[in-house]
């Protein structure tokens, strides 16, 4: 006992149940190590559910395909800030790792020989960025990440994986002696106490951070948890000023309608029914990458070619489809258009506007899972006992703008890896669990008490719309100096108000106000992360568009951002610019 929690102790710890951290539980588990997942959803709500496009990997079964084509699309489409070598590791694992989804039980589509269904999508090309789109997506329909999501967790529980089911975890544990990570705190939601989880091994695979913009496609349980945990522990968040706004968010509510629709060959129009994307992307057109797609539609807007009574939005036509392929291949996409936007995409095109998507930072770790911490200027270190993987890291393969379908790729491939390596790491360590400080679970417990004591404050949901307002406002697709230097300043004051926040619910069993202040309180980090990031990269690459710095500027900023929380400090750490086997794409101008 320390402090009074109890202490729970396992092999291995993993914090989240999506894709990514059910993959690594499963590698971990069918080790036979005792392994325990921490979701504060149950497993198969986690938001890896809403995915719907696909899974990249150049599998060839409806056009020619390779992993080096695969590679280079990712590098171009990073806007060449990816790591080289982490992107040649994701592509050549590509195959493999969906082909065991597929042995696993996913109920992929097929094609008529029986092979898994694939799609084109935004940015994956055929030949080196030739004009020729690569059929790279693997599908399930329009619900992929419902059924990868389903099929992991049921090999989970095949493998006797430990889930604990609306558990939040609060703060890491580290070992004052050499920083290794030996642990988490965490609240059981349904009887409120905390207690102490210990491994020698914790693996973060928490998700994004979609919900500090107001228009997010994001679930409301994205609230960058593993980013405000590991910020506060010291560790630093690499990249975070590339935030993806995709394209096609239901005009008004923000839902996602996937870029499989383009990929089926819908395509946009603006007020005057032009396909407007054939003047900015003259080869991919609506098939360009994400931040190309958006940044042309909120230009379309903003000139005034926008539609509706207020000119805010485009449309997005696919009834030329059929009802046949729709119904097929984008039953959720018609369900989704006729409940948000009261529209029948079988007749009518939907109205879509650029909405906050996916975080492509995050915490920075190496493509073996591993938690990598800056030391000196150039050279970094492993940190012991911590990895991370899926949406809260920045591996970084993503760079400064992600290609379509290679999330739930990245999911897979780190997922997998992850595990690989912790159990790798795990034999390699002496028996015993080193022993934990004095003070372990202080930190939380100092956290929640003040909750209890303060009797007044600022307000749980005032202080995160004002966030959300401030973020969407100051930090959206297009980022001017002025606003991003107020923004900073704004959200720096909301960060303070966010240390008074009180409630006025004290009960213990699931009392949700006190989760929604915990999680305002990692929200805030992450957004404070992005919004300073995009204030000092004075350059336009990728997600970040700057207004006053319209040019790619690889001699100053071809370099990773580290933002640390103390201090709201910045510093910079070099791109692997070396793959691991073949030679390095060189940066060239990037267009569609
Ligand atoms: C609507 C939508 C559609 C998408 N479509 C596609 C697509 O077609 N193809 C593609 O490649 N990508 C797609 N993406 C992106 C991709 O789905 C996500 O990036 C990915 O699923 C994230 O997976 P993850 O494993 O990192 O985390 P998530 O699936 O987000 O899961 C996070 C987990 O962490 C847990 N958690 C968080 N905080 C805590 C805490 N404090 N304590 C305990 N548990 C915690 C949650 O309960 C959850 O289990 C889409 C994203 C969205 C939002």
């Amino acid at each position: 006992m320390r402090l009074g929690l109890p202490v729970r102790r396992f092999d291995a710890i993993v914090v989240g149940a999506g894709g990514s951290g059910m993959r690594a539980a499963l590698e971990l588990a069918r080790a036979e190590l005792k392994v325990a997942v921490l979701s504060k959803v149950f497993p198969t709500r986690s938001h890896t559910v809403a995915a719907q496009g696909g899974v990249a990997a150049p599998l060839a079964n409806s056009s020619e395909d390779n992993w080096h084509w695969h590679m280079y699309d990712t590098v171009k489409g990073s806007d060449y800030l990816g790591d080289q070598d982490a992107i040649e590791y994701m592509c050549r694992r590509a195959n493999e790792v969906v082909v065991e989804l597929e042995h696993m039980g996913m109920p992929f589509d097929r094609l008529e020989n029986g092979k898994i269904y694939q799609r084109p999508f935004g940015g994956h090309t055929q030949d080196y960025g030739g004009a020729k789109m690569a059929m790279r997506a693997c599908a399930a329909a329009d619900r992929t990440g419902h059924a990868m999501l389903h099929t992991l967790y049921q090999q989970n529980l095949r493998a006797s994986t430990q889930f604990f089911v609306e558990w939040m975890a609060l703060d890491l544990i580290r070992d004052p002696q050499d920083g290794a990570v030996l642990g988490v705190t965490a609240l059981e939601m349904e009887t409120g106490e905390v207690s102490i989880f210990q491994a020698k091994a914790t693996l973060f695979a928490t998700g994004g951070s979609g919900r500090m913009f107001f228009s997010s496609t994001n679930a409301f349980i994205n609230t960058g948890d593993g980013l405000g945990i590991a910020a506060r522990a010291g560790f630093p968040l690499q990249d975070m000023e590339f935030y993806q706004f995709h394209p096609t968010g239901v005009y008004g509510a923000g839902v996602l309608i996937t870029e499989g629709v383009r990929g089926e060959g819908g395509y946009l129009l603006n007020k005057d029914g032009e396909r407007f994307m054939e003047r900015y992307a003259p080869n991919a057109k609506d098939l360009a990458s994400r931040d190309v797609v958006s940044r042309a539609m909120t230009t379309e807007i903003k000139e005034g070619r926008g539609c509706g009574p207020n000119a805010d939005h485009v449309l997005l036509k696919l009834d030329h489809l059929g009802p046949e392929v729709i119904n097929r291949r984008l039953p959720g996409i018609r369900e989704i258009s006729i409940k948000f936007a009261n529209i029948d995409p079988v007749r009518e095109p939907i109205p879509v506007v650029p909405t906050a998507h996916y975080q492509m930072g995050g915490i920075p770790a190496n493509y073996l899972g591993q938690v990598v911490a800056p030391e000196g200027a150039s050279t970094e270190s492993i940190v012991p006992g911590f990895y991370a993987a899926g949406e809260c890291s920045c591996v970084s393969v993503h760079g400064g703008n992600r290609l379509g379908c290679n999330s739930l790729l990245d999911l897979l491939v780190f997922g997998k890896s992850s595990g690989e390596q912790m159990i790798k790491d795990l034999r390699g360590l002496p028996r015993p669990q080193r022993n934990l400080p004095q003070d372990a679970g202080g930190f939380s417990r100092a956290r929640l008490a003040r909750f209890d004591l303060t009797g007044a404050g600022e307000s749980v949901a005032e202080v995160a719309a004002d966030l959300r307002r401030e973020m969407q406002a100051h930090c959206g697709v297009f980022r001017f100096p002025d606003l991003l230097a107020e923004g900073v300043a704004k959200v720096t004051k909301i960060a303070e108000r966010a240390g008074r926040i009180w409630i006025s619910d004290r009960s213990k069993v699931f009392n949700t106000a006190r989760i929604e202040a915990l999680e305002l309180q990692n929200l805030v980090e992450a957004a404070l992360a992005t919004v300073t990031g995009a204030h000092a990269r004075q350059e336009s690459r990728g997600a970040q568009a700057r207004a006053d710095f319209q040019e790619r500027d690889d001699k100053n900023w071809l370099k990773h951002t580290l933002w640390y929380k103390e201090g709201n400090r910045l510093a910079y750490k070099p791109v692997h610019l070396k793959p691991l086997t073949v030679e390095s794409f060189e940066p060239k101008k990037r267009t569609y």
